[in-house]
């Protein structure tokens, strides 16, 4: 039978078979995934086969190979890391123009960040009934701009439904991830999103490297034929703010011991990636890999900033000045 990990509770897998069962499976044996050393081999969005035993007790006894997954590494310096879900279709950011501001700063990181787990981003500007018109010049201008460069956007009032039919059809038969600020309205776009559907809101208690119940919890929410999954606030974000780094770790940590720090890794003397190619601790391939995610993220970067020197241009950052003035003004 097939199915999809829909959570993970310790040692326990719940799995949405395709033929809509509910059943909660163990892992058979011992799952080593290639180049990832993780403390859940198993992850929320997986596509897995299992199998009943004789005593009726299920097991997970294959992953299919994902096509991506987020990690977050564990703070401590052994190179494990907690998988936190696999096989995103897209990421939702929510974001707002105020109350609280969100930065391009903070949006670019975001999309290049995710532009490394190969992730594509939407954008959601929440709040939009709140703001004035200014406020609504400025939101018309950064969709133009992300829009532009390949990011679709949309406009919501979580608070009074306006857009969320048009965001529930772009959730349609995918995984979702959510993320964004604290206080942005996530909790209650998402409420709204669920409505009156087969609301099943299933708390997902993690473990960290040590085996231990954190205390955040990750949940995953059935909208439609779609799932998504939530993140807590700014936290989690670090999972992202990597670039290479998280995704080509052993890369990045070889690249330390080249004798120039701006070796290239290309044909430099005393390049110890180069070494480690030759040596066969890394494959051509997985160098290969990473010269190209580099590329792509120096791309995206370039991208931004040229659209925001354009911005630029056309005066928004003043209107931004004006705004944190008059913000500033009115919290005296
Ligand atoms: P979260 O931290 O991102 O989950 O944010 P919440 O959903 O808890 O919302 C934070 C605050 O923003 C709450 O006071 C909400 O009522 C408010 N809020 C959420 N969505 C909207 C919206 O579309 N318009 C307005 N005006 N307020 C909103
Ligand atoms: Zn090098």
């Amino acid at each position: 039978m097939k199915g999809l990990v829909i959570k993970n509770t310790g040692s326990w897998y719940q799995v949405k078979t395709d033929d809509g069962q509910s059943i909660e499976c163990k892992i058979k044996g011992n799952f080593r995934l290639k180049g990832i050393r993780s403390t859940n081999p198993v992850a929320v969005g997986d596509r897995v086969q299992i199998i009943l035993n004789q005593e009726g007790t299920a097991f997970i006894s294959e992953i299919e190979d994902r096509k991506n997954y987020i990690v977050r590494r564990s703070s401590n310096l052994s190179k494990q890391s907690h998988i936190l879900a696999a096989n995103l279709d897209q990421c939702m950011l929510v974001v707002t123009i105020n109350y609280p501001e969100t930065s391009t700063i903070f949006i670019d990181r975001f999309l290049a960040s995710a532009e490394a787990y190969r992730v594509p981003v939407k954008l959601v500007f929440n709040k939009v009934d709140a703001y004035d018109e200014d406020e609504l010049r400025y939101l018309d201008a950064l969709i133009n701009l992300y829009t532009q460069i390949g990011y679709p956007c949309f406009k919501v009032s979580a608070k009074n439904g306006n857009g969320v039919e048009e965001i529930k059809k772009a959730l349609e038969s995918k995984i979702t991830l959510f993320s964004g600020h604290s206080g942005v309205g996530k909790s209650t776009l998402i409420n709204k999103l669920i409505g009156e559907d087969i609301i099943k809101t299933l708390s997902i208690r993690e473990s960290d490297a040590k085996g231990r119940h954190t205390t955040t919890s990750r949940e995953i929410f059935k909208v439609g034929n779609g799932f998504i999954i939530d993140t807590p606030g700014m936290r989690e974000l670090q999972i992202w703010n990597g670039d290479t780094d998280t995704a080509f770790k052993d890369v990045e940590e070889l690249a330390l011991q080249c004798r120039f720090s701006d070796c290239t890794h290309t044909s430099e003397p005393g390049c110890a990636v180069i070494k480690a190619v030759e040596s066969g601790e890394i494959s051509q391939e997985r160098l290969d890999n990473y010269f190209k995610l580099k590329k792509e993220i120096v791309n995206t970067q370039n991208k931004l900033l040229h659209g925001h020197k354009f911005m630029e241009k056309e005066k928004v950052k003043n209107m931004m000045g004006s705004l944190s003035a008059r913000k500033k003004l009115s919290n005296k």
